[in-house]
């Protein structure tokens, strides 16, 4: 007999070459399928061991918001949007639990503000929190399928990579797509010339957006391409964007110009704060800019982040939890050495940044070239204590080339 000699699984009967998996044990084989059927069996039986992303309690909006307070110095608005739309991220997915007849539908959120402002630190802190998987993605190097580049597609790869591959998991979860904007359109007429990564990629997006099962390379990109799809439906994903925008305020005091024509018009142009147009910001400006209607529609929730000035670069130095003022003490202190700033040193270090518009990302590299010799030479040198002076600090800024030019 043409079967004699082939191996089969044991439970089911199933030969070899009728299953994309068989595996070995002691006295007999196992196929992928009868392994799935196992696993459904334990979890029904609720014998699985608890996955991390279990849900025990429900943090409510304020807990959320005074937990990124810990870590994010001010943006009150883009705290409060992110704490009620993850909240209720929550609750819809509680919901689904429940099989209830009134769906309650996703709210994507975006948020935009200039670089160094906090959206990448808001989204990073809210991920700690988090008790579903989570994953970042920057849309610069997404292209349409075809194109060099990433695929649409890989953004949710991240996400069950981080899920363990159990979709889901990944199903519940929230992705953070950084720098939204590079993926506007650049021109105001759509039919010039193909735009490798615009209208194309944003189309794409909205799928994801809109919710849709999605074949995702486990592996990403396309270097695996005989890889096995995993379909993933992006229904209860949450999408939260991010993107600086540059250039928005100008949309956006046009559209106010042509607005505070007539009644009211002298006393509300007084009202608008010019140096902060962001705070403005409405969904008709994001489509100005460049993004489809569709996917402006698809994220609801539109907040913005003020430009951080100099008291707030100030409190960012020393106030937050992990606070690199904290984070350099520590790093001292391992050492046995007591590490302290001069307040005027401090303030010395936030007018550098402000000098160098580096904003709150050039705090890090300038408190770094401040440290460097201090670090270097510590460890070794038996000191117990040491004083970071504004004499000290400048010196250190004044001989080091690689700020100026960052
Ligand atoms: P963005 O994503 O808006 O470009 P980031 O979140 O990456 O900016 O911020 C860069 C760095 O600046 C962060 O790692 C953080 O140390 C600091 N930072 C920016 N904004 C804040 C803030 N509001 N509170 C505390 N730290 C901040």
């Amino acid at each position: 007999m043409a079967e004699k000699g082939k191996k089969r699984c044991s439970f089911c009967g199933r030969f070899e070459d009728q299953v994309a998996l068989l595996m070995t044990g002691i006295s007999g084989y196992i196929c992928n399928e009868c392994v799935e059927h196992a696993h459904e069996i334990l979890r029904e039986e609720s014998l699985l061991p608890k996955s991390d992303f279990e849900m025990t309690e429900l943090p409510k909006p304020k807990e959320i918001k005074a937990f990124l307070d810990e870590y994010v110095i001010g943006q009150d608005e883009a705290k409060c949007a992110l704490a009620v739309s993850v909240y209720n991220h929550y609750k819809r997915l509680m919901q689904r639990d429940a099989c209830d007849d009134v769906e309650i539908e996703k709210s994507n959120i975006i948020m935009v503000g200039s670089t160094g402002t906090g959206k990448t630190l808001l989204a990073r802190t809210i991920a700690r929190l988090l008790k579903v998987p989570f994953t970042i993605v920057d849309a610069t190097v997404l292209t349409e399928a075809g194109y060099v580049g990433e695929d649409i597609e890989s953004i949710l790869t991240r996400l069950l990579q981080v899920a363990d591959y159990n979709v889901q998991e990944a199903e519940r979860g929230i992705v953070f797509i950084d720098e939204i904007d590079k993926i506007a359109r650049k021109s105001d007429n759509p039919s010039i010339t193909r735009d490798v990564s615009g209208e194309g990629v944003q189309q794409g997006l909205l799928k994801l957006l809109e919710g849709s099962v999605v074949n995702v390379p486990p592996q990403g990109g396309r270097k695996h391409p005989d890889q096995k799809m995993i379909p993933v439906n992006t229904r209860h994903i949450l999408f939260i964007c991010g993107g600086a925008f540059d250039g928005i305020e100008k949309k956006i005091a046009q559209r106010l110009n042509t607005h505070v024509v007539g009644y009211n018009s002298v006393q509300n142009s007084h009202q608008i704060d010019k140096g902060d147009m962001m705070r403005y910001i409405a969904p008709q400006d994001l489509r100005s800019f460049g993004l489809i209607p569709e996917i402006v529609g698809r994220l609801p929730i539109l907040t913005s982040l003020r430009p951080l000035d100099r008291d707030t670069l100030r409190n960012i130095l020393t106030e937050p939890k992990n606070s690199l003022v904290k984070q350099y003490i520590r790093l001292m202190e391992m050492d046995g050495v007591k590490l302290t700033f001069a307040p005027d040193a401090l303030d010395y270090i936030v007018d550098t940044a402000v000098e160098y518009k580096l904003g709150a990302r050039g705090l890090r590299s300038i408190v770094e070239t401040i440290m460097m010799e201090k670090m270097f030479e510590i460890p070794s040198s038996g000191v117990k204590s040491c004083k970071i002076t504004k004499e000290y600090a400048k010196k250190q800024i004044e001989k080091s080339t690689s700020i100026a030019g960052a």
